[in-house]
């Protein structure tokens, strides 16, 4: 039985979903106002698991994901400029509708090259926020007549104070909420937690449309809400994010979808990853902290090693990002290419899984999806002699893990330059005989990470 930790409750549940054999799935996507730095591609990573194991567990799966190309203001309490008008301004362009299409359109593809990168699975539906104002405009106008919304000289604001489980997901002490970092408090604002749902009177802002709430654009949360319902209906079994979404976005998501259609609760289970930290800090898009996929390609670390390094900690954990723990999953990942080139040269042993491996896989990520876990266990079973199908075995478990099992080939076992020329040396010794210093060079090439064998083809060279 497959459990998840539910932010709802705080405890683990076993996923029941509301159609049989079905689950609905709606991942908040990237504002595409910048690349996506490593930090957000960990929730991503965290999410195809999610969607792995829904899948490995027989569910046949819908994942929506949508992409924000307008409305996502500079803070997350409505205040600021819209983040791509400011991506604008700092690339140096002409503000003008086109120009933020164009950009918002670039950071999208190179955020889908990133998730490709990482084998992150696509998800069945990708929506823009742009393309689905209409459906944003219905929903509005639903919350409205429910009696959930008044306007303000900014705008139509959501009255969270008519929501009766506002505080519930994020355990929120409302009482206590008051304007500061987070809350700005608007004069006009009922309640420091109300919130835009449609933005108006702003006529430096580039994208506008018509509505009955006036000519404006709409407040960040409501695109979800609005995308999510279009594609998984009414009420649906998972949503999931990054923790920062917990009390405002997905507060704010679940305030307006109850308050439109009138159900409860509109979604049963939420997820929310972790922070990736770098520094004492959470990743972020300014600071010196920001690491893109790229930068560790540049630097010689493959996408799959970064994937290899966010599956050793839980999701729900912290992890902290450094290029010396990068280098401890480079070294892991290398050591699995260079097994998984073994199994493939030497052919499938016949064998049985009498150790119960995969149904022990199988226990590890199905409890809330336990990635450290399932790759000790990996480890476990690749060095257990009594094992005789382990690249099955591999293959199996790589539905989920998504290291790229299938496709590792002799190429991708790049052996350094530094241990190329020990092996030359090597070799010109052991053709003079000299048996001590071909012995002190393997020691060397030991040192470097990687055991020799002598063949009757010559030298191989393994990662230890
Ligand atoms: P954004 O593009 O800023 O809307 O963020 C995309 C996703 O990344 C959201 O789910 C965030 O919660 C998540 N996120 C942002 N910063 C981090 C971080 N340092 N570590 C992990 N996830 C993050
Ligand atoms: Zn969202």
């Amino acid at each position: 039985m497959l459990k998840l930790y539910n932010t709802l409750s705080r405890k683990k549940e076993d996923f029941k979903p509301i159609n049989p054999g079905h689950a609905g799935m709606y991942c908040c996507g990237p504002t595409v106002y910048n690349y996506a730095h490593i930090g957000n591609l960990r929730a991503y990573i965290f999410e195809d698991i999610l969607r792995r194991v829904l899948d490995f567990n027989a569910f046949d799966v819908k994942q929506v994901m949508n992409i924000t190309d307008v409305g996502h203001l500079a803070s997350d309490a409505d205040e600021g400029e819209d983040k791509l008008m400011k991506a604008l301004a700092r690339e140096g362009k002409k503000p003008s509708v086109e120009a933020m299409k164009e950009l918002a359109r670039m950071y999208e593809g190179a955020f889908k090259k990133d998730i490709k990168q990482l084998n992150i699975l696509d998800p069945l539906i990708w929506c823009r926020a742009t393309e689905h104002i209409k459906e944003m405009i219905e929903l509005i106008k639903k919350i409205d007549k429910n009696g959930y919304a008044y306007k303000t000289s900014s705008g139509l604001m959501f009255d969270t104070s008519k929501f009766k489980y506002y505080a519930e997901l994020g355990k929120l002490k409302l009482k206590d909420l008051k304007a500061g970092a987070r809350i700005k408090l608007d004069k006009e604002k009922k309640n420091p937690s109300d919130f835009a749902l449609w933005i108006t009177n702003q006529p430096n802002h580039l994208m506008q449309w018509e509505s009955e709430f006036g000519k404006g654009f709409p407040g960040w949360h409501i695109e979800c809400s609005a995308m999510s319902i279009k594609y998984l209906g009414e009420q649906f079994d998972i949503h999931c994010g990054g923790i920062d979404h917990i009390p405002v976005h997905h507060t704010n998501e679940i305030a307006q979808s109850e308050a439109a259609t009138g159900k409860h609760p509109w979604v049963n289970y939420w997820l929310h990853g972790e922070f990736l930290i770098f520094g004492k800090e959470k990743m972020a898009k300014s600071g010196d902290g920001f690491i893109t996929l790229k930068t560790l390609i540049d630097k010689g670390y493959g996408p799959l090693v970064y994937r290899y390094f966010c599956l050793g900690a839980h999701y729900r954990q912290q992890l902290t990002f450094s290029f010396e723990a990068l280098d401890a999953a480079k070294n892991a990942y290398e050591k699995l290419t260079s097994k998984v080139i073994e199994l493939k040269e030497k052919g499938e042993k016949a064998g049985s899984d009498d150790m119960g491996y995969l149904s022990r896989f199988a226990e590890a990520i199905n409890d809330d999806l336990n990635t450290p876990q399932a790759l000790a266990l990996m480890w476990d079973m690749l060095k257990d002699e009594d094992v005789g199908n382990k690249l099955s075995l591999l293959l199996e478990f790589d539905r989920i893990l998504g290291l790229g099992v299938k496709d590792m080939k002799k190429e991708d076992f790049k052996v350094p330059k530094d241990v190329l020329e020990l092996l030359k040396k090597r070799d010109e010794a052991r053709k003079k005989k000299d048996w001590k210093l071909s012995d002190e060079i393997r020691d060397g090439i030991k040192a470097s990470g990687f055991s020799v064998l002598d063949t009757k083809e010559g030298q191989k060279v393994e990662k230890v």
